[in-house]
């Protein structure tokens, strides 16, 4: 069986499609084969792809509703693909390892993965990791911004931080939606308490520095260093993707 051999079916529609398209990037024949007759029979179309180049071939030609990924792949790392993914569409993707010493690696990074599985899993419950994730794949759209690990999404007022969705107080999501309508750009301090509590009569404007802070709490990896939610000394803050 040739794993890198495209599918000569007709292009999988996107997320709305009836059976989901799951691209199994996967270098063992033995897991291909057991995963595409079993998440077949779940309600999948699978496609199939046995190396790094062959999955971007096949990303690049049609789009998948979501991909499953192993770590270890014969021209390279799937974490470098999920980063190319998630940095550039919405697609959810599932890493897939086979010890739980790569899973620590896979969840170290900021990589976007929308979750994983350890080898060797139940189809069962990975059917159903599946379901979830293709429930909350965001829209390809505008109103989605990624930010690292983070997607917010604008319109549903939704924050997700990898797997896990993130709460915010009313006011955080908006400070929040003001970074991410200048993302890369400064915002002012002036700006932001004028956004947010403009008429209100703040005795001081910490205000606002507690709220940055209780974002990088709950953003940033190491709050103390923020990587993503930046100051800009003496001006404001930045958000950088
Ligand atoms: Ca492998």
């Amino acid at each position: 069986m040739n794993l890198e051999a495209l599918p000569a079916v007709p292009p999988p529609g996107p997320v709305s499609s009836p059976r989901p398209v799951v691209l199994v990037v996967e270098d063992e024949a033995s897991y291909v084969d057991a995963l595409e007759v079993g998440l077949t029979s779940e309600g999948f179309t699978v496609v199939a792809a046995s190396t790094l180049r062959a999955a971007r071939q096949r990303l690049a030609g049609h789009p998948v509703d979501v991909v499953l990924l192993d770590v270890m792949l014969p021209d390279g790392s799937g974490i470098d693909l999920c980063r190319d993914i998630t940095a550039s569409s919405s697609t959810p993707v599932i890493m897939v390892s086979a010890r739980s010493e790569e899973v620590d690696v896979v969840l170290g990074l900021e990589i976007g993965a929308a979750d994983y599985v350890t080898k060797p899993f139940r189809l069962r419950e990975l059917v159903a990791r599946l379901r979830v994730v293709l429930r909350r794949a965001p829209p390809d759209d505008e109103d989605v911004v990624r930010v690292g690990e983070v997607v917010v999404d604008l319109a549903r007022r939704t924050v997700r931080r990898g797997p896990r969705v993130v709460e915010l107080s009313r006011k955080e999501f908006d400070l929040l939606a003001l970074l991410c309508s200048r993302l890369g750009h400064v915002v002012t301090r002036e700006m932001a308490l004028d956004t947010l509590w403009w008429g209100v009569d703040l005795n001081d404007d910490r205000t606002l520095d507690t709220h940055v802070k209780r974002l990088r709490q709950k953003l940033e990896s190491d709050p103390g260093a923020p990587r993503h939610l930046v100051t800009v000394r003496g001006v404001g803050f930045r958000l950088d993707p």
